[in-house]
């Protein structure tokens, strides 16, 4: 039995004129997560979008995984494909549905008539294939508000599509209709979260990775990759710039007030991190902060640290609870490696006692004690090293 892929849009159906831009930005999108698998063919038709795979022996149900992750559906379905003849309509939904059928108390049959021609009207549709399949299984019975299991019957221009349940999409705006926008990402829960959550708006990510060898591992930089791996099975592919950070963690150490380690390093990250955004065309920052969750996210130090960008900064998790963020974060399976305990530059040379209400005039008067910053930073940004992350790269 030929079966294919039905994928519902989902807000793109809102975007009147520009919609066939978006449709096409989805297509691309899915044909870089699934191309892998074999030859697919796409058609767009009445707010669907049909994927078809070209050889035998496709993975369907590896494909239907990765596409469940590419922004911009609401409802992914597999479908039974075939002729449009009423006979074979129903023995076909018979064949491909009987095994939940089977175990079902109750169904219903929905139909669409998008072809006209169809000698059949939808209503006729419905008791023709319900009444075959409630004669051919002992015991069940129809439901039409709540039933077990729907049988969707789509009379199309070129055949009829047959499917059960349909499972939910990954949401949201396919990603690169949105701009670019560079992600600060630790090896923590919160960042990884923080980068799905703007990807999902359609925004492809940059990311920035501040590391301190010795300081930090090897294995806190294999985290990072690891993380932005499985985010990138949702955005698409992550351009990573790992960024030198020990010289500078050194000297705000050696000539700045404990206190302000924190704050005074975030700054300098905000600043490098335009720095990689602008010439790396982004129109925006991203970070995991949640207001108060540690003494450099105050509202104080906030004020301290967004100074210091030249972009807008987007914090998707500022209102969020921990609880919050984690449910997110086992949902886009980063949770587990979220929590592996390596060093990250953050808990080197934490301070005792952070201030909590910085001020800006003081963060400003604190950072001007590290001689020689500029260049410093001029170092740091051109030994930043690129990494391409991309998932499923056959
Ligand atoms: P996360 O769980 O994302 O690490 P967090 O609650 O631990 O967040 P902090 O460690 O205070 O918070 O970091 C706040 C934000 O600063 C992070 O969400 C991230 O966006 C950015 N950040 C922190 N450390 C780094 C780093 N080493 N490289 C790049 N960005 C970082
Ligand atoms: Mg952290």
């Amino acid at each position: 039995m030929k079966e294919i892929i039905l994928l519902k849009d989902g807000e793109i159906a809102l975007k009147g004129l520009n919609r066939s831009t978006f449709e096409d930005m989805l297509i691309k999108n899915i044909k870089e997560r699934i191309s892998s698998l074999g030859e697919f063919s796409y058609r767009k038709a009445q707010s669907t979008i049909v994927v078809t795979p070209e050889n035998e022996d496709i993975d369907l149900d590896e494909a239907v995984s990765r596409i469940g992750k590419v922004f911009g559906t609401v409802g992914i379905a597999r479908a039974a494909v075939c002729e449009k003849d009423i006979d074979i309509i129903r023995q076909t939904a018979y064949d491909y549905l009987k095994d939940d059928l089977m175990f079902a108390k109750t169904f219903k049959v929905t139909a669409k008539r998008a072809d006209k021609n169809f000698p059949l009207k939808s209503p006729e549709i419905c008791d023709e294939v319900g009444g075959y399949l409630l004669s051919k299984i002992r015991g069940l019975k129809v439901d039409v508000h709540n039933p077990e299991v729907t049988v969707a019957v789509e009379v199309r221009d070129n055949g009829v599509y047959i499917h059960g349940k349909q499972l939910p999409g990954a949401g949201g705006m396919p990603t690169g209709t949105a701009g670019r926008a560079c992600l600060l990402i630790s090896g923590g829960i919160d960042s990884p979260v923080a980068g799905y959550m703007i990807a999902k708006r359609g925004v492809r990510l940059t990311a920035v990775h501040f590391a301190s060898p010795p300081y930090t591992s090897e294995l806190a930089e294999m985290k990072v990759h690891e993380l932005l791996g499985k985010v990138s099975m949702y955005s698409g592919r992550i351009n990573l710039f790992t960024v030198p950070f020990t010289e500078i963690q050194e000297a705000i150490r050696d000539y700045c007030p404990e206190e302000m380690f924190t704050v005074t390093m975030r700054r300098i990250m905000m600043k490098l991190s335009s720095r990689i955004a602008e010439w790396q065309g982004a129109e925006a920052l991203i970070t995991g902060e949640s207001l108060g969750q540690v003494a450099s996210q105050t509202i104080h130090a906030l004020k301290c640290t967004d100074e210091c960008a030249t972009l807008p900064v987007f914090r998707p998790c500022i209102g969020m609870d921990k609880n919050e963020i984690v449910i997110i974060s086992r949902k886009i399976d980063t949770f587990d490696i979220s929590i592996r305990p390596y060093e990250d530059c953050c808990t080197v040379f934490t301070p005792r006692h952070p201030r909590t209400r910085p001020t800006p005039k003081y963060a400003r008067e604190v950072e001007a004690m590290i001689p020689d910053l500029d260049k410093m930073m001029d170092k740091a940004f051109e030994g930043a090293v690129l990494k391409i992350i991309e998932a499923y790269k056959s």
